[in-house]
């Protein structure tokens, strides 16, 4: 079994930004939102800053009080949105119950959400449309591939997760009828009947549902490419996929790690968002 080297291939990428971001004629600024004092997305956010600072984009994070109201949040994002030297918004999530995810996606401005939430950027990304933003977890997973060397034309692609950050804008992502996609997909969730023969037909088993070690060695086709998108805490400070890597290690043909796989990909597609932003505004 080969690892994916995600970790590589973001710097690589974040590397050649780092570069056209020099070149720019003008100061490329992100704004990121954050409600109240979660420590997965304080460590979320800290490390799309740490990216922000090592290319040479400006990020500017506001911290807002957990009990903000979404009026309060909507007027800051409306505010960012009128601001010419901000080129990205990002609204950390999860958000607090009483704020509505789905207004806060809404008002985001679709030509500065990076995060490419807005229902503007999904659509377009629905019909093939490429003057939108990608989400950056299916984005990064899609560049992986590419950068792998992992052709996607035809291949069966099993999706467990539908989740719309995920699941759901991936599966739309690697159907498109363009370079590095193609793929022919399946899209499984927690009501998929013989989930266990669904992921042993997939050639590229992808995993985005939340649940530590769920997919073994059974579940896997021999030789299939294994990507796990999964992020669980375990214990108090380890972080695990939902791949259990022991078991598949000895059947697939390769395998991204948690850490150090989808996880720095998605911080370096939200940095290519940033800076595409910034090019086709001007
Ligand atoms: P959600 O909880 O929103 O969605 C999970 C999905 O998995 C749902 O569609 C759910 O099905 C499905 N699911 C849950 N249990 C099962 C099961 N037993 N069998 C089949 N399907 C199941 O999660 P997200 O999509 O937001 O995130 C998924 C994982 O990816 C998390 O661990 C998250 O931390 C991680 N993540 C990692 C990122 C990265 O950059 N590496 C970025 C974003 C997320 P149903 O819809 O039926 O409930």
């Amino acid at each position: 079994m080969n690892l994916i080297d995600g970790k590589k291939i973001a710097s690589e990428i974040q590397e050649v930004l780092k570069e056209k971001i020099g070149r720019f004629p003008r100061k490329i600024s992100l704004a990121v939102l954050l409600v109240g004092e979660d420590p997965g997305s304080i460590s979320y956010v800290r490390m799309k800053q740490k990216a922000c600072l090592e290319i040479g984009i400006e990020s500017i994070v506001e911290k807002l009080d957990l009990h903000v109201s979404e009026k309060t949040l909507l007027d800051r994002i409306t505010a960012l949105n009128r601001d010419p030297a901000i080129d990205g918004i990002l609204v950390q999530q999860p958000l607090p119950e009483h704020i509505d995810a789905d207004n806060i996606c809404r008002a985001i401005d679709p030509s500065k959400d990076v995060d490419g939430f807005h229902p503007i950027n999904v659509g377009k990304l629905l019909l093939g449309q490429e003057d939108g933003f990608i989400p950056c977890t299916p984005l990064g997973i899609q560049v992986l591939c590419e950068k792998s060397g992992i052709d996607l034309t035809g291949q069966h692609v099993v999706i467990v997760g539908r989740s719309n950050i995920v699941g759901k804008p991936l599966a739309a992502l690697l159907v498109q009828k363009r370079k590095g996609c193609n793929a022919t997909v399946t899209v499984a969730h927690s009501l998929t009947k013989n989930l266990e023969s669904i992921t042993r037909s997939a050639d590229i088993l992808i995993a985005a549902m939340g649940r530590p070690h769920f997919i073994r060695g059974h579940m896997v086709k021999s030789g299939a490419v294994v990507i796990d998108v999964g992020v669980n805490r375990i214990q108090e400070k380890k972080l695990v996929g939902d791949v259990d890597f022991l078991s598949v290690s000895s059947v697939a043909s390769r395998m991204t790690p948690v850490p150090g796989g989808v996880g720095p990909m998605t911080i370096a597609m939200l940095m290519q968002n940033t800076y595409e932003s910034a090019h086709r505004r001007g």
